[in-house]
């Protein structure tokens, strides 16, 4: 399963996050995939559309789809020379899908800044740095053994320093992987070099409870919007402190309090969705009588294999995906009006599903 690794620096408010989240947390009995694990929180993923069709279908059942989050802890100045837990931090990092990188932005001069004061773009900097760093030792390392054979005119290795020299430009430049243009087939060659600063980031500006309600008004939470945009990167904004009292909170009491703090949607469950959307990640929907259900799949993913994520039978057997788009379904008030509407597509083995389709598959057992 992919997952989103949690990153930052001390005390910025990490395992307070890290505690909302496993808080928040979905009960693993319907989600025996997921690792069991101190370092991962599994999250049930806030959609509206399954309430939606809970309301059109009223089954006896709905399930949400889940992802995890993983804790990574341990990042220090120095890290990619080993300071600190540095090696078995990058050793995690390597291992998650797409990283959330936790930013202080709250003052607070009872709770010590590792550098001594608050700035967000200084930390930000920090973090990217030390997996800069890391990033060149292997980019360098890998020069190393092609070089010989593109300068022998060996195709591929030809292809492949073109690759490392633009990666090894960007870093000379302090600048992330994922920054770097490539064509597709330069994309591929990179994605194989198993970089830390190709995974895609987000941003978490971590406010203090006084700011939660208008986070703009925070010169920090600006400076890493501003950051975040010359990177295409999104900004989360949450109060980690407020997160774990909404995470014990459910249903009306919850609605309530974030009414109270003047806020629509917890900051975990907007980060919840951002960090799905930045796994690529997407979600189809089952809905009958019996149970109203959410399911992951990649994007790109086609029906048989999304099959395949409901039982390994589905995809083996499979003949055809019933499909009908939420907004269709919405339209027409419900599957039989749909299907006499034309709305419902009878779809292959090539269909590429989409966000938000709700499938019947019909298989071979
Ligand atoms: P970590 O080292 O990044 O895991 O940071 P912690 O989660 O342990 O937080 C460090 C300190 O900052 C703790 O005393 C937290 O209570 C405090 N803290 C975390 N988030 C917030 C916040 O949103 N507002 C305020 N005022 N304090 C926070």
């Amino acid at each position: 399963a992919l997952t989103a690794g949690i990153v930052g620096l001390p005390n910025v408010g990490k395992s307070t996050l890290f505690n909302a989240i496993t808080q928040a947390g979905a009960e693993s009995a319907n989600y025996p995939f997921c690792t069991i694990d101190p370092n991962v929180g599994i999250v049930e993923v806030p959609d509206y559309r399954l309430n939606k069709l809970t309301e059109l279908v009223q089954p006896k059942k709905t399930v949400p789809t889940a992802f995890e989050f993983t804790d990574i802890a341990g990042i220090v100045k120095g890290a990619s020379k080993g300071e600190g837990l540095g090696n078995k931090f990058l050793a995690n990092i390597r291992q998650v899908d797409a990283i959330c990188q936790v930013v202080r932005c709250f003052e607070d001069e009872n709770i010590t800044h590792v550098s001594g004061k608050v700035n967000p773009i200084d930390d930000i900097e920090v973090i990217n740095l030390e997996l800069i760093l890391a990033d060149m030792e292997s980019v360098e390392k890998r020069i190393g053994r092609v070089e010989k054979l593109a300068r022998q005119k060996d195709k591929d290795a030809v292809v492949e320093i073109e690759v490392l020299n633009l990666l090894r430009e960007a870093f000379e430049a302090e600048k992330p992987a994922r920054s770097v243009e490539f064509t597709d087939e330069q994309l591929k060659i990179a994605k194989g070099l198993h970089l830390l600063t190709i995974k895609p980031v987000l941003y978490v500006a971590n406010v203090s409870e006084e700011d939660i309600a208008n986070p703009s008004d925070n010169e920090y939470v600006q400076k890493v919007r501003d950051f975040a945009a010359k990177e295409n990167a999104e900004v989360i904004v949450i109060c980690a402190k407020i997160e774990e009292e909404i995470a014990e909170l459910e249903g009306e009491e919850k609605t309530m309090f974030l009414q109270e703090l003047g806020i629509e949607e917890s900051g975990l469950d907007q980060l919840i969705r951002a960090a799905y959307h930045l796994l690529g990640l997407a979600t189809y929907f089952t809905a009958g009588v019996q149970e109203v259900r959410a399911w992951t799949f990649r994007k790109g993913m086609k029906a048989p294999q999304c099959a395949g994520v409901i039982h390994s039978d589905f995809e083996r057997g499979f003949i055809r995906a019933e499909t009908v788009a939420y907004d269709d379904l919405l339209a027409n008030g419900s599957m039989t009006a749909a299907k006499e509407a034309g709305k419902v597509r009878l779809e292959g083995k090539e269909y590429e599903v989409k966000d938000g389709d709700i499938i019947h598959f019909r298989f071979n057992v």
